[in-house]
């Protein structure tokens, strides 16, 4: 039955030799730009050398489907993990450029129309064009049934009203997924860039700074084929594309992890105090054994979860969920440790371990907080537990 499963998913999926391709691919690319990385990780602006590089890569089309011009039938969650991973352990900037490829596309990939998709999703995957998801409101945050941006319909045209914020590629993205209310509906709309009425702008700047901005839009007109999917289909096309991609967060997190970890073992077993290196120090050697454990746990259950999700990403949401709280967690105890056993050499600020320690904080805050996705998660293991209280 295994081998048949198996058998079942090649050509869908990267297989065993092709994820240790794509794992190499990614570590040279990142290498290649390693040189970039501290300026790209504080810019509000794509880096120049990172989206050409990545688009040398040809690793962007790894989150588009086969059909419109990426790499495999199906998005490979296992294969987004492994090339986050590699991404982030040398630069926030770079992991952010590649996945939001991914985010920012999905629904269209999903369930746009053949124009939108045959013309766009192949630019998407040469990072010709970069993508964005715009869900979140100055009013609405983990409680997205909150938003106020409308849509309705007129004619043959979608007329969008209101405002987003904290957009990854605001100003810089060629389209915009954007999820609005369509009366009692919710509904996502592709939105193209230069759209009359669509203004964007860039910031505020945050402790890791990122490429977020606000969008504002007045009176927006679109074709009625940029409505994605079905009308009151924005849930369910929000929802499928964190399936799929909130296990690449705990991806994410295991790079920066392990950089964090391989930054405190470099420092650690060269300096030296009361006559020998700092990591022979008891408690000093205790908190590097933690933060491997924390390391090699949190990869094992990044790789778990996303091979779970290739099989049935919304079956296996509360996987990934899992994968996602538990590896960015874990993240941000690694690399709080890491400061601490580096004494005041990990407060340097332009010092790569300050850099990772502010990198690492958003990924517990972005794609779902652990506190709402700790709550969703008592809720499934209730209800799978049969108990009365879930009934
Ligand atoms: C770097 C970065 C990039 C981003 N990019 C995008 C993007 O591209 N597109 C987009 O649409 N949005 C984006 N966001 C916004 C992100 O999705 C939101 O920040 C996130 O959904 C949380 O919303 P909030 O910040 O408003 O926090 P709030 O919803 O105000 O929550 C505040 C705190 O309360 C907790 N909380 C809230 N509700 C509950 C609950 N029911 N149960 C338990 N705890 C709860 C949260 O976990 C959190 O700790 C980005 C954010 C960041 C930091």
């Amino acid at each position: 039955v295994g081998k048949q499963k198996w058998a079942d998913t090649v050509g869908k999926f990267a297989s065993k030799s092709e994820l240790d391709d794509i794992r190499l691919v990614a570590k040279d690319l990142a290498g290649r730009v390693e040189s970039a990385a501290f300026e790209a990780d504080h810019s509000l602006t794509p880096n120049a050398l990172m989206v050409a590089e990545l688009g040398k890569s040809q690793l962007a089309e790894l989150v588009v489907p086969a059909a419109f011009g990426g790499r495999y039938e199906k998005v490979d969650p296992l294969a987004i993990v492994v090339t986050r991973e590699a991404l982030n352990y040398t630069s926030a900037h770079l992991d952010a450029l590649f996945a939001m490829q991914g985010i920012g596309s999905f629904a269209l990939a999903q369930a746009g129309s053949d124009r939108l998709r045959q013309e766009w999703l192949p630019k998407v995957a040469r990072m010709e064009a970069l993508a964005a998801m715009a869900l979140t409101e100055p009013e609405a945050g983990s409680d997205l049934k909150a938003i106020a941006t409308t849509v309705t319909q007129d004619g043959d045209e979608l007329v969008l009203n209101g405002y987003k914020s904290f957009i990854t590629n605001s100003g810089c993205a060629a389209f915009y997924e954007v999820l609005a209310r369509e009366g009692d509906d919710f509904s996502m709309i592709f939105v193209p860039a230069g759209a009359a009425g669509l203004t964007t702008s860039v910031g505020p700047q945050i402790m890791a700074p990122h490429l977020i901005g606000d969008m504002t839009f007045d009176n927006v007109r679109v074709p009625l084929d940029c409505r994605i999917g079905a009308r009151g289909a924005g849930f369910s096309l929000a929802l499928a594309t964190l399936a799929v991609f909130r296990v690449s967060v705990a991806g994410a997190a295991v790079g920066l992890a392990q950089s964090a970890l391989d930054e405190a073992v470099r420092h650690t077993s060269t300096r030296f105090q009361f006559g020998k290196p700092l990591s022979d120090i008891g408690a000093v050697a205790n908190l590097l054994g933690k933060c491997w454990i924390d390391v090699e746990t949190s990869r094992a259950i990044a790789y778990r979860a996303a091979e779970m999700a290739r099989e049935d990403s919304m079956g296996n949401l509360h996987m990934s969920s899992i994968a996602k709280v538990g590896a960015s967690e874990a993240a941000g105890r690694v690399v709080d440790a890491a400061v601490q056993v580096m004494g005041r050499s990990g407060l340097i600020t332009g010092s790569n371990i300050e850099r990772l320690y502010r990198n690492a904080r958003p990924l517990r805050i972005y794609e779902g907080g652990s506190e709402v996705v700790l709550d969703s998660l008592a809720r499934k293991l209730v209800k799978m537990s049969g108990s009365a209280a879930a009934k």
